[in-house]
């Protein structure tokens, strides 16, 4: 029970999941390199196990902290549509990918190798009120108090039910396949599949010669509940590759439209999906997130060594890009049956050092204007001129 005087903290974060923990590592990161004193912290989350219910991928360059995890990474990547695809490659930027348990159970090793942080576990957080001086934060097991809060919640239907816009619903196996016929070095992003209103794609990583990851992936409009699990098999089924067994499934649906904070205040913060740190046109947010993460925590141990515990929402992006995400997203929307071609001139037209800067959420200006003199002019001013 957390029904107890004791339960005072510097900082309580909302969500043990991606951005919850990312903090977590970081604070306990800068902290450290920094010799500065570590605010007191606790982490609540519902979840009473962690599973391995996902894998993060982004292009590896700028250290994170989870950077030692990385348990693959591709030197080439490519998007392909009706036969043709485009590859890319760096020299300074692999596609890197992190198994969510190994990234689960660091966090929770470095948490509890720290006497004044803790992860509590089965804990579901309903409210947090922002008293002057602290919050306080009612749970299922009671109440706790602290100085800041920082909520990764994932967002309310409240948030999402005004918004026109996509779902990326995905559906993926990993596989044990000995005929794959995938080229091992090269992640596949978008495989493009004909279709007249939905965008669709299969996601491939190829993690060794017998076992890789499929998903099924779609942009879907409807707001519905599509699943495309059975997609993914018979995409699998349709490659004539053989036996193959399934050794693991993730799923997901995450919204393909700009969500902001739900909070305005210098006690709560926002952080993760619900604070718009997932990018909308792309459904990315490992590196925006491990960015994001650290802006935090340098926020946090600056504010326990003057004792001023105001914080900051920090801003995922600059509104320009997520002006010209929305405006990407609107075409999508429009001529979903054109788009894979897109994709296909974007890669060919823009080099890999401006589309991994643009698809790890951090492009430069110049990046954009390369990108968008590949997209048919016609359509896009239109979309950008019309609702
Ligand atoms: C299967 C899958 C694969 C993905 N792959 C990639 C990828 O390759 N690359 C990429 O960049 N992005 C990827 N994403 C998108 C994004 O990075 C992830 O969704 C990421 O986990 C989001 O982080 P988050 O912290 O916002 O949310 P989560 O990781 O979902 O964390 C939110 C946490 O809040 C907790 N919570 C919920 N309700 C409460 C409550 N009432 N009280 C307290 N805590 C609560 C949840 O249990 C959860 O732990 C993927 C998403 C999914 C679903």
């Amino acid at each position: 029970m957390l029904n107890n005087e004791g339960n005072q903290y510097d900082v309580a974060i909302v969500g043990g999941g991606l951005s919850g923990l990312s903090i977590a590592c970081w604070l306990l990161d800068l902290a450290t390199d920094r010799d500065q004193p570590m605010p007191s912290m606790c982490i609540l989350e519902p979840r009473t196990e962690y599973e391995n219910d996902r894998t993060w991928c982004f292009w590896q360059g700028v250290p994170n902290t989870f950077d030692s995890l990385v348990a693959r990474r591709w030197s080439r990547w490519q998007v392909g549509f009706d036969g043709k695809y485009i590859t890319q490659s760096s020299n300074q930027h692999a596609y890197a990918m992190l198994a969510a348990h190994d990234v689960y159970q660091y966090a929770r090793d470095r948490i509890s190798a720290c006497s004044n942080t803790s992860l509590k576990l089965g804990i579901e957080v309903s409210e947090l009120i922002d008293n002057p001086g602290a919050v306080e934060i009612i749970t299922n097991h009671g109440r706790l108090r602290a100085r800041v809060a920082i909520d990764s919640r994932p967002p309310g239907l409240d948030q999402m039910a005004a918004h026109k816009g996509f779902w990326q619903r995905f559906s993926g196996h990993e596989v044990y396949c000995p005929g794959h016929g995938l080229e091992i070095e090269t992640a596949t992003l978008m495989d493009f599949q004909a279709c007249d209103d939905h965008v669709r794609f299969v996601y491939a990583l190829p993690f060794d010669k017998e076992r890789c990851l499929i998903e099924w992936t779609e942009f879907d409009p409807s707001g519905g509940t599509s699943d495309c699990s059975s997609n993914a098999m018979d995409w699998l089924r349709s490659q004539n590759w053989g036996k193959h067994e399934v050794l693991r499934t993730e799923s997901g649906s995450l919204p393909m439209f700009p969500l902001q904070p739900r909070t305005q205040s210098p006690r709560i913060v926002n952080a993760g999906v619900g604070a718009g740190w997932m990018r909308p046109a792309t459904g990315y947010q490992f590196a925006t997130c491990q960015r994001v993460s650290k802006i935090l925590a340098e926020q946090l141990l600056a504010a326990k060594k003057h004792g001023v515990w105001h914080l900051q929402q920090p801003k995922p992006r600059p509104d320009w890009l997520n002006w010209m995400d929305t405006i990407f997203l609107r075409a999508l929307r429009r001529h979903p049956a054109t788009a894979p071609r897109w994709f296909l001139s974007m890669f060919s037209g823009a080099n890999a050092e401006q589309m991994v800067r643009f698809m790890n959420d951090e492009p430069r200006l110049s990046d954009a204007l390369a990108i968008a003199r590949t997209l048919p002019k016609t359509t896009f001013l239109k979309a950008a001129f019309s609702v």
